[in-house]
């Protein structure tokens, strides 16, 4: 019973903590080249993001890159300021909180639930690393609004075929003080093929964790990205249709957003 709860508790947050482990396993459903919550898209055109506090640079910083992936998902967001709530009719500013995603500049990690799940009053997303500096917080940014759109983990993609040092794990999940249990399930599950439809691995992915070459087979680093992947931007944009109505279009918005880096 313990693992059940433990099992659903995990489907809400993906915590993305500053350890840059891999984050909670579930039941994804996985597609394409990325790793897609598909069930949980949003339905809407436009995804209302409310400023629960933080100061102006941070919610500056996290506008600019978030409104990056709106190149490829046909999806737009509406930010809004706590303050400015306040001056809405209760019931207005009731329904605004509880259909919008809610970003806190505070807590123990930067996390986000994944896709449409973000009723109730409390944050849904936070983003405690985030400093106002566009450059230095973009990574983050773009990875937990990668989260809000449906996104998974890339490295949970089993198709990468295993990518961590058999002989390691046992000395990751120590230096990052996590038990056997949460270490299983943070690190070494991966969804089976039962459970989701996989395509390639894309190691370049912004929904790609940073790990350090020793824990990985390859023995290199793995740099999480700090730019949306080819292949995210591709993937988003079918999720998220309308953007563009064919392939070289999409080659051409993309190459657009790196001159732009
Ligand atoms: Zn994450």
């Amino acid at each position: 019973m313990k693992k059940l709860f433990w099992i659903f508790a995990s489907l809400l947050f993906v915590s993305c903590a500053k350890t840059n482990l891999p984050s909670v396993q579930n039941n994804s459903f996985l597609i394409g080249e990325a790793v897609v919550y598909a069930k949980h898209k949003w339905k809407i055109k436009t995804i209302d993001v409310v400023f629960m506090d933080g100061k102006d640079e941070q919610r500056q910083s996290v506008k600019e890159s978030a409104v990056l992936w709106s190149k490829f998902a046909n999806i737009d967001f509406k930010f809004h300021d706590y303050e400015d709530l306040e001056k809405l009719e209760v019931l207005k500013k009731s329904h605004l909180l509880k259909s919008s995603a809610k970003v806190s500049f505070f807590g123990n990690a930067n996390q986000s639930v994944i896709g449409q799940r973000v009723g109730g009053l409390r944050a849904s997303m936070t983003l405690p690393a985030v400093t106002g500096d566009v450059r230095a917080d973009r990574r983050v940014v773009l990875h937990e609004f990668g989260h809000l759109l449906g996104l998974g983990h890339e490295h949970q993609n089993s198709r990468s075929g295993g990518i961590f040092e058999p002989k390691m794990i046992k000395q990751m999940c120590s230096d990052f003080h996590l038990d056997e249990d949460d270490c299983s399930q943070q690190i070494l599950g991966e969804v089976s093929q039962y459970e989701a439809t996989l395509s390639d691995y894309d190691e370049k992915s912004v929904m790609h964790y940073s790990f350090h070459g020793k824990y990985l087979k390859k023995g290199e680093d793995i740099e999480g990205s700090s730019v949306i992947s080819y292949v995210d931007a591709l993937y988003i944009s079918m999720l998220y249709r309308g953007r563009f109505k064919t392939k070289t279009e999409l080659e051409s918005a993309y190459q657009d957003m790196l001159s732009e880096m």
